[in-house]
């Protein structure tokens, strides 16, 4: 298992508006210049409040995902959000049926996945709010080719060996999983 590539948010880059007393996880965040060279925590932070604002437009009264690829000149290739197909007649019960629920979900990713054209995600930034993608999504979206997912800290622990599942198969394959404090998306 490789370990966490935590993000280390200065004051600086967020034009002075975050101060290191406000988050109590702070010194936990930290990139190698590598990392300030290679992406932009500025890009990295618009696109997972992207991520949280699409979430929010979830059905699922319990969890709201949001998803968005980004290529490498910041252009949005697509975005997802959980829900049932759009075929479903969106019951309140078949929300309440847990079984039936995680069923018939199309998860976030997965939409993504569905909207987009295939080729176009090749080589892009995945932003998942408010977690990793899950095993399954995980699989399927290495089989198009993506670089880099970009995510919060956050690990419930109900769905614990699912994350951990997508983590290693990422791992695995050698795409950069950077995550970044929930806090840091308030600003
Ligand atoms: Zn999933």
């Amino acid at each position: 298992m490789t370990p966490f590539r935590y993000i280390y948010v200065d004051k600086e880059e967020l034009g002075g508006c975050i101060l290191p007393a406000q988050f109590p996880g702070w010194e936990k965040y930290e990139t190698t210049d590598l990392f300030h060279k290679t992406y932009s925590v500025k890009w990295d932070l618009r696109f997972l409040r992207l991520a949280k604002e699409i979430a929010s437009w979830s059905s699922d009264p319990s969890t709201k995902v949001g998803a968005v690829a980004v290529d490498k000149e910041h252009g949005i290739i697509a975005t997802g959000y959980n829900g049932f197909s759009k075929k479903n007649l969106d019951r309140p019960e078949d929300y309440q049926d847990r079984n039936r629920k995680l069923m018939q979900m199309i998860h976030a990713e997965e939409n993504l996945l569905l909207f987009a054209e295939k080729t176009r995600l090749k080589h892009c930034t995945v932003y998942t709010y408010p977690f990793i993608p899950c095993g399954t999504c995980a699989a399927k979206l290495l089989q198009v080719d993506i670089d880099r997912i970009v995510t919060i800290d956050n690990f419930p622990e109900r769905w614990i060996d699912s994350f951990n599942c997508g983590r290693e198969q990422f791992a695995d394959a050698g795409v950069i999983v950077d995550y970044y404090p929930a806090e840091c998306l308030n600003v």
